[in-house]
């Protein structure tokens, strides 16, 4: 998917959580949409990608794109890392954690699907997708905004 509907992914995933009360803090927004370009940090030409290139050329040429970043590696990880220093899953945390997972879900609906058990190389994909850039994307973006600005 592309850069814009990632972040309207991401803010759903703000939306998910403050409609479930996981978080109430206006914290959430940016460390949301932090979360949901996050993944796309192994693609040099991406929006993420372009602010800090060096990186994300060392992490395209060593995992490529839709690799480990695109897989629930890096997201256990982080919850271990989050629970093993703080006692627990942060605010700010579930939020960037949230964002990432609302990108991971994006991508599972595009044709390329995601390797979540990275590094085995099955993707995952569902069974209805959509083509980044397609018109279908438009329209699957814009009925989640809508559904975010109707149900808020
Ligand atoms: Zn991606």
């Amino acid at each position: 998917m592309q850069a814009r509907s990632h972040l309207i992914f991401g803010i759903g995933a703000t939306w998910l959580m403050h409609r479930t009360g996981l978080a109430a803090s206006v914290h959430a927004w940016p460390l949301t949409l932090l979360g949901a370009l996050l993944p796309d940090i192994d693609h040099p030409k991406s929006m993420l990608g372009q602010r800090v290139q060096p990186l994300s050329l060392a992490i395209a040429g060593v995992f490529g794109h839709r690799g480990m970043t695109h897989s629930l590696l890096p997201l256990a990880l982080f919850i271990v890392a989050c629970v093993h220093g703080f006692g627990h899953m942060p605010a700010w945390a579930l939020a960037l954690a949230a964002g990432y997972v609302s990108h991971l879900l994006a991508d599972w609906l595009t044709p390329s699907g995601v390797p979540l058990c990275w590094p085995l190389r099955t993707r995952f994909r569902s069974p209805l997708f959509v083509t980044t850039g397609s018109a279908a994307e438009w329209v699957l973006a814009a009925a989640l905004a809508f559904a975010m600005w109707r149900w808020w």
